[in-house]
Parts: C-alpha cells; sequence; structure tokens
C-alpha cells in the first residue's frame, strides 16, 4: 500500500513555494514604503522652504496693516493739527506726525526686505520642488517594477492555491489537520525525512530505532521526539 504521508509530502512541496511566494507578496509594501523613504529628506526641506516663505508673507501682511494704519493716524495728526488753537499744541503735533512718519519709514524698509527675502524664498521652493520632482521620477521605476512584481505574483498564488487544494483534497483529513497545525507552528517544515544515520531530517537529532522503524509503516504516523514534527521514511528513496 502506499504511504499516507507520501500525498502530504507532495502537498508539502507546494505549501513551501506558496509560502515563499506569500512572504514575497507580503513584504512589498514595506520594500516600496523603504523606497520611498529615500525621498523624505528632499520632503523635509520642500517642507521647510514652503514654511518659511508662509513665514515671510505672514509677517509682511502684518506690516502692511500696520503701515496703513499708521498712515491713517497721521491724517488724523494733520487733521487735528489744523484745528490746533495755540503754537504750542500745533508744534506737538508736528512733532508726533514725525515720530510717526519715522516709524512707517522703518516699516516700508523693512518691507523692501522682506519682499526681496520672498522673491529669494519663492526661489528655493521651486528648486527644491525640482529637485525632489527629479528623485521622485527616479524611483518610479523601482515602484513601478513593485507594482509589476506584486501583481504577478497575486495572479500565481492564487493559481497555486487552487493546484494546492487539489492536492489536499486527496490527502487523509486528520493527518492533513495534523500537518497544517506543525506547519503553522515551525513555519518551515511539518514532515521531513529520516537523514541517512536515522537523524531528523528537521531538527538532526539521531532518533530512536523504533520511530526510524515506524516511520517506514505505512500504518503508523510518528514525530520526531526532540521537535514534534512528522518524520517519513519512504523506502524508495536514492
Ligand atoms: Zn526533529
Amino acid at each position: 500500500m502506499s504511504h499516507p504521508l507520501e500525498p502530504i509530502y507532495a502537498l508539502q512541496k507546494k505549501d513551501r513555494k506558496l509560502i515563499k511566494l506569500m512572504r514575497e507578496l507580503r513584504d512589498i509594501p514595506q520594500r516600496k514604503s523603504d523606497i520611498e523613504a529615500q525621498l523624505s529628506g528632499s520632503k523635509k526641506k520642500l517642507e521647510m522652504a514652503l514654511d518659511s516663505r508662509k513665514h515671510t508673507e505672514a509677517t509682511l501682511k502684518e506690516q502692511e496693516l500696520e503701515v496703513a494704519s499708521l498712515k491713517e493716524k497721521v491724517t488724523k495728526y494733520k487733521n487735528q493739527q489744523m484745528e490746533a488753537q495755540t503754537n504750542e499744541q500745533y508744534r506737538a503735533f508736528v512733532k508726533e506726525i514725525g515720530t510717526v512718519e519715522d516709524e512707517i519709514k522703518a516699516l516700508e524698509e523693512k518691507e523692501i526686505q522682506l519682499m526681496e527675502n520672498l522673491e529669494s524664498g519663492k526661489a528655493i521652493v521651486a528648486e527644491r520642488e525640482e529637485k525632489l520632482g527629479g528623485e521622485k521620477a527616479g524611483i518610479a521605476d523601482e515602484l513601478a517594477e513593485l507594482d509589476e512584481r506584486a501583481e504577478y505574483l497575486q495572479e500565481k498564488i492564487e493559481g497555486m492555491k487552487a493546484d494546492r487544494n487539489r492536492a489536499a483534497a486527496g490527502c487523509d483529513k486528520a493527518l492533513l489537520q495534523k500537518y497544517s497545525r506543525i506547519l503553522n507552528n515551525k513555519k518551515d517544515f511539518a514532515v521531513v525525512l529520516v537523514e541517512p544515520g536515522g537523524h531528523c531530517g528537521g531538527c538532526h537529532m539521531k532518533l530512536p530505532p523504533q520511530v526510524t522503524n515506524d516511520a517506514r509503516n505505512p500504518t503508523k504516523i510518528v514525530a520526531c521526539n526532540f521537535c514534534g514534527r512528522i518524520v517519513y521514511n519512504p523506502p524508495e528513496r536514492g
């Protein structure tokens, strides 16, 4: 009679290939984000340039409002000056107006500086946008390749799963459950061959002769005493 582990052992070969591809597929998003992370330095620099430009714009806006309100003040003082009753009052307004006009002048000088800053800030933003754009184009091919690979793997895995399920249908149910449980636990193999010299093919410990013999017997399913993997000793091995 054929050994019940024979179809299980064949299934394991399929499952191992399947698991390998599933892991590769699972890791693709991480690989993509690793590649994208290379852009983070340039993204950060662009963000900083944008922040700095925004800050300059806000300061400029504030100063413009400030100048407008000081100009209103001057107009108000000039009106009051015309209504001055005494020379003393008149001179006081001249002094006030002079002070405010000096403030306006200082602010307008600062404005010129700020506008220059804004121009160079805009140039820096443009330069950094261009650099980031170049880097994005540089990694686009790599990302596209990974997307293609993921698509290929997805399809391949589906086909392999169907094939694997057909193979599983030909296996003993209880044995299949046991196999799945061990494979989930061990991640590499659930069924291992007895190595020459009577060693477990999983953990390489020396198996008791009884286990080695039983591993050949189609009516018995035995596990390695050390690692718990099912040991199989097919007689017709080259
Ligand atoms: Zn073992």
